[in-house]
This record gives C-alpha cells, structure tokens and sequence, in this order.
C-alpha cells in the first residue's frame, strides 16, 4: 500500500512502528521496573460515600487503587493492583490486553479486609482480570525527522502513576495541531511541535520513574505506623500544600500558569464575548 501524505504521526502507542522505524528498537527498550499491574471491574458495596478513590498500601510493597465507574450504577468499581515482583530490566512486550490470574493477584491481597472494602471479595468478583508491566522507554534526543513525528505513547510512554499518560497525549495532540495550522511548511510546523512537548515530556517520563508519591507515603507511614484518620494529622499544611504543588509541577497542571499561558486554539480570538 503506498500513500501520499502531507505529515505522518506515529500515535501507535507504546510499541510503536513508527518508533521502530525511526529509532533503532535494539538501543530503545521497554524499560520495566519490576513492578507488575493487575486491573479489572467488579460489583461490590458502594465504598464510602460511593464517590472515594480508595488508595492503599505502596508502589513498592504492593498497592490498592479502587474508584467508582459509574454514577448510575454506584456498585461498579474498577481496580488496580500493583506490586513490585522482579527487578528491573528490559522486556520484549507490554500488552495491556493480556489476561492476568486471580491467583496472582489476589496472594499479595489475602489480608487486605478493611472497614470501607473487602479487597479479597473485590478481586473475586471481578470476572475479568488484566495484567501489565509498569513500562516506559528512556526518553529520546529527538522524535522524528522531516515529516515524520511521534505523538502519545509512541513518543513518551511513561509509568501511569500520576494520571498523565493519556493526558499529556492530548496535549500533544493540542499543540500539533496549533502548529501544523501555523505554519505552512509541515516540516517546520513538527519540529516546533517537537521542541515545545519534547521537553516537558521527558521531564515528566523520569519524574514517574521516580514514583513520586512513594515519598509521601514513606513519611505518612514513619510518623503514624498504627494509622490515621485524617492525613492532615499527619503532615502539617505547608507539607501538605508543597506535595500537592510538586505534583502539579511535574504534570503541567498548575492552574495560575495556565492561565497565565497564551491559548493554543487555533481559532482567531474572540473580540465579541456573546460569540459562540
Ligand atoms: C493500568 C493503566 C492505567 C492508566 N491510567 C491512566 C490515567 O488515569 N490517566 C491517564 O492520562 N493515562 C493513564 N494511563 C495511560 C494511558 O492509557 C496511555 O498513556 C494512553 O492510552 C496513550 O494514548 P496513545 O493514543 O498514545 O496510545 P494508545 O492508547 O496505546 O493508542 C494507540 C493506538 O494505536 C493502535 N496501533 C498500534 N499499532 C498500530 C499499527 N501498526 N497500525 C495501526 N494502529 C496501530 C492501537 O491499536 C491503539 O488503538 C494508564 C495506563 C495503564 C496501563
């Protein structure tokens, strides 16, 4: 099949063709840290208020996420498990298709009965389970050449762990756009496109690596080994407020910057405030 095509976007996800094509595979690896994710949706009693995300545990002794899925149905409840199960290094694949087992995921859980959910009872309702590889790739010097760019997880996959991945594949997506219809020479346009999200991206990709919140949990846990019931008991405000700002830095959601920030649309601006 042969096409012509002005621009060609590899937004093929993190085992990109394209990726392949434009960066030797053999010096760009999956990189996995070990840490192996289980996911799936079951039925269960609302948890809480039927609205909370529940977090439990740590990244690197094993960690619980639970989250309501449906605001008509309050007993759907999507999961993730995570636990770190080997060390790292390179691995062939990442299919975030694949079928994981009970048995594998619920061993790590066995105990894991509190007050607001029965994670055992969770895992066996669910009837089907999901298993991944937390990967990512190193960042790249560059992403494409000429008309050819990366755009996604083809060009930055990186640990889900701050709700970023698809995120900031929409930002690409924003930022492409704005610059394809600024410029005529499509070259040009990917190459600016390039230098403003490659940055930004790469940061965050080593950020993630780091498992940023796992440095909140190891203080919450050193000063309140027998628990608590309210995390502001345990750090004081300004600690509070400086993790929730390094958060924001690293995923680009600081509101005031943004605001401050030019608009990408590519649409003239409004002059007339009752306009559409
Ligand atoms: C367990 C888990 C939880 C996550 N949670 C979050 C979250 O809360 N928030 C968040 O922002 N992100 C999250 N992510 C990450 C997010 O899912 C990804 O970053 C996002 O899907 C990347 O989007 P993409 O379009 O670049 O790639 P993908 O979603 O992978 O899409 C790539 C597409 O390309 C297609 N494709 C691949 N190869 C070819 C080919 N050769 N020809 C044609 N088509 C092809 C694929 O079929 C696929 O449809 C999570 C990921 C995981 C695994």
């Amino acid at each position: 099949l042969r096409e012509r095509v002005d621009v060609l976007v590899g937004a093929d996800g993190v085992q990109s063709a394209v990726r392949a094509r434009l960066h030797d595979p053999a010096g760009d690896p999956l990189l996995w840290g070990g840490i192996r994710m289980w996911r799936g949706v079951a039925r269960a009693d609302p948890i809480l208020d039927g609205a909370t995300v529940l977090v439990g545990g740590s990244n690197l002794a094993g960690k619980f996420v639970t989250y309501h899925i449906s605001a008509s149905d309050p007993r759907l409840v999507n999961w993730v498990a995570e636990v770190k199960v080997a060390e790292p290094g390179a691995v062939p694949e990442a299919d975030w298709s694949r079928a994981g087992r009970l048995d594998d995921v619920a061993a790590h859980f066995a105990d894991w009965k509190y007050a607001p959910a029965d994670i055992p009872a969770l895992l066996a309702a669910t009837e089907r389970i999901l298993e991944y590889p937390m990967v990512d790739r190193d960042p790249l010097p560059r992403w494409g050449e000429g008309r050819v760019t990366l755009l996604g997880d083809a060009a930055h996959p990186m640990y889900p762990v701050g709700s970023n991945g698809g995120s900031q594949a929409i930002l690409d997506a924003r930022v492409l756009a704005r610059c394809l219809a600024a410029d005529e020479d499509p070259a040009r346009a990917l190459e600016a496109y390039e230098e403003e999200r490659r940055p930004a991206t790469s940061a965050l990709v080593l950020a993630h690596r780091a498992l940023p919140i796992e440095e909140t949990i190891r203080l919450v846990t050193e000063r309140a080994p027998d628990g608590f019931h309210d995390v502001a008991d345990v750090l004081t405000e300004p600690e509070l407020a400086a993790m929730a700002a390094a958060q924001r830095r690293i995923s680009d959601a600081d509101v005031r910057a943004l605001n401050q920030r030019e608009s990408w649309s590519v649409r003239p601006a409004r002059t007339d405030p009752s306009e559409p």
